[in-house]
């Protein structure tokens, strides 16, 4: 008798696994794509910052990364998603988020 593959003993999910969750997944987002379009990858930021402006240092574009925050609207054409910010920014205070629109 043949042994079973050690990621089925161990209950890791298989690919077929995963394959079939990720096109059930799909299948149930597709209404809200559909109605609303796929989703956008944004910068957001949240009001508890510190302001120690190293978001304003580490951007690629040399954006003014805190006036967006203390905005709270990263809506910047210019804005290039690098996610520097994000990486950098000692609180965690900017993040990547989905939103439906911009
Ligand atoms: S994602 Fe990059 S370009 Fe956009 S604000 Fe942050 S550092 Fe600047």
């Amino acid at each position: 008798m043949a042994a079973k593959p050690k990621a089925a003993r161990s209950g890791i999910p298989t690919r077929q696994k995963i394959r079939r969750t990720l096109l059930v997944a799909s299948l149930l987002l597709m209404p809200v794509v559909i109605n609303y379009g796929p989703p956008f990858l944004v910068i957001e930021g949240s009001a508890n910052r510190v302001n120690c402006l190293t978001c304003n240092q580490v951007c690629s574009k040399s954006l003014d990364v805190n006036a967006m925050v203390q905005s709270g609207s990263f809506a910047n054409p210019e804005c290039i998603l690098c996610g520097n910010c994000v990486d950098t920014c000692p609180k965690g205070n900017i993040r990547y988020a989905f939103r439906w629109s911009r």
